[in-house]
């Protein structure tokens, strides 16, 4: 074990928020060992800025609650941690971990439950990588490294502790943590770990919980460098075990929203990892949709029903919680509505709760390549900065540029022109009673499709009619008025 002098490598108090400061002190009063671990060392010695600090010692969780009271809570089961709350920051505290015992490992060599306390060398050894394995005690400016971290953060090299093999095999999220942490840090993978990193190794990610691979994937989309692990999740074949239904070539569209998002992130702009699920997962939508509208089924259904298709099948992989699903779909029907909005509804829809994120992707599609935006993204850009006076203007430019098209003479679309320009007027749950009834015989979406055999263009035996389920979850996918 060598003992590093902290400010020898540019660490020192400043560089610290009060809180994890006051955490390691109560600690060290009380009597316990405590150090700051992981990812805020590993980065403020790679002159990083460190998102968070994690905390260390030998109390356990229960004493680590003694010190703090209220403001400590234990939290997991298979994973016991403190959180320990001072002022607006959440410090975790975890204690040292001993190796689990063999009754608490599934068949496969899985770790199943792991409270098992230990000593600091014994907790070193149960951590991932060298570079996250770097014990700092700012009291006393001294960093512990038990396995020559150093040297590989000074090769920038991404070193497994232990056997690569047995390490995936314990815990096969360490492949997506191999490849977040190359990206993010820009270190190159260990050879020894490139051996073991096979087909059949990435198979092992099925066994992972959806939910804890949704929040992997979130810390993929959320670290800044979204750009440079796109390929490397496609080359290990990590993308697979992901995002089982979406292509593994990153669309032009795939690419810029990265950049985009990577962009947002260098510059401290908040983002929101729903968006880039939107994004990948949008061809599949549109295929879904497409699939849907030959079967005649109506538009508005078509497209609510696909949206619940994909997101479903995404969640065998990661199950997106409830409230980013509603704005995936919340998204993806803005395209709609942003695509050909009725003129008296432009300015509430620009004020609506979805419009940005709605708009960012509808530029993002155009700025893309994506013709089918008939360049409403840049209409609606340049809308957004003008003056009300200017804003009346291209309103009835709009306007009439619209009844133009319209009045074209296209013989067999006459009577689809009519019936399907006004977006709001398929949203069947959210009309008026008014316009519901007005419309009872319109929502017929294409005359040329002979499938469509009742008065709501439905064919009578298609399973849309049959699921109940649909219906309710309607209410979700689109708006109501807006306020
Ligand atoms: P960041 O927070 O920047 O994403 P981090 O290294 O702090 O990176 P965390 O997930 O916050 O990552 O974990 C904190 C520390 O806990 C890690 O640095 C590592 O030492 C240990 N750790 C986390 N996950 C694992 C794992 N799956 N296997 C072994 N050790 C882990
Ligand atoms: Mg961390």
């Amino acid at each position: 074990m060598h003992t590093l002098r902290a400010s020898k490598y540019g660490l020192s108090i400043k560089q610290l928020p009060p809180s994890i400061l006051e955490v390691i002190d109560a600690l060290t009063k009380a009597g316990y060992q405590a150090y700051i671990v992981g990812g805020g060392v590993r980065d403020l010695m790679l002159g990083l800025h460190p998102k968070d600090f994690d905390a260390v010692t030998n109390a356990t969780p229960a004493q680590v609650k003694e010190v703090f009271g209220r403001r400590c809570r234990i939290i997991g089961r298979r994973f016991e941690l403190a959180h320990v709350y001072v002022g607006r920051d959440l410090i975790e505290v975890a204690t040292f971990r001993a190796p689990p015992k063999k009754a608490v490992t599934s068949a496969l060599g899985m770790i199943l439950r792991d409270n098992n306390w230990g000593t600091i060398e014994q907790d070193f050894a149960r951590r991932d990588f060298s570079i996250n394995a770097m014990y700092y005690q700012p009291r006393q400016g001294v960093i512990l490294d038990f396995c020559n971290a150093i040297d590989d953060v000074k090769s920038k090299t991404l070193r497994l502790l232990g056997e690569p093999k047995l390490r995936f095999e314990e815990d096969p999220v360490r492949m997506l943590r191999t490849l977040r942490f190359a990206a993010k840090l820009n270190f190159s993978i260990a050879p020894e770990i490139l051996d073991v990193f096979t087909p059949e190794m990435t198979q092992l990610l099925r066994d992972i919980s959806p939910h804890r691979l949704y929040d992997e994937s979130q810390k993929l989309f959320t670290m800044g460098h979204l750009q440079r692990v796109l390929p490397l999740l496609i080359e290990f074949g990590l993308w697979k075990q992901l995002f089982a239904e979406v292509s593994p070539d990153v669309t032009a569209f795939v690419a810029l929203a990265a950049k985009n998002t990577d962009q947002r992130i260098q510059v401290g702009k908040t983002i929101n990892p729903a968006f880039f699920y939107a994004v990948l997962l949008w061809r599949n939508f549109q295929e879904r949709t497409e699939f849907y509208l030959a079967k005649g089924v109506v538009a508005a259904e078509a497209r609510a029903q696909a949206g619940l298709d994909v997101l479903k099948r995404q969640s065998t992989r990661t199950i997106i919680p409830r409230f980013a699903e509603t704005f995936i779909r919340e998204v993806w029907e803005m395209q709609t509505r942003l695509l050909s909005p009725k003129p008296q509804q432009i300015e509430s829809l620009a004020g609506h709760a979805r419009f940005r994120a709605g708009f960012d992707f509808l530029l993002l599609r155009e700025k893309s390549g994506d013709d089918t935006t008939q360049g409403m993204g840049q209409w609606w850009e340049a809308y957004q900065d003008m003056t009300i006076d200017q804003k009346e203007v291209a309103i009835s430019q709009y306007n009439r540029q619209r009844a133009k098209t319209r009045r074209k003479p296209r013989t067999e679309d006459v009577e689809v022109d009519t019936v399907i320009a006004p977006l709001v007027a398929e949203a069947a749950p959210t009309r008026s009673r008014r316009s519901r009834n007005k419309s009872a015989q319109a929502p017929v979406r294409s005359t040329a499709n002979t499938a469509v055999s009742n008065a709501d263009g439905v064919d009578a035996n298609h399973p849309i009619l049959k699921r109940k389920r649909v219906q309710r979850d309607l209410s979700q996918v689109i708006f109501g008025p807006t306020q």
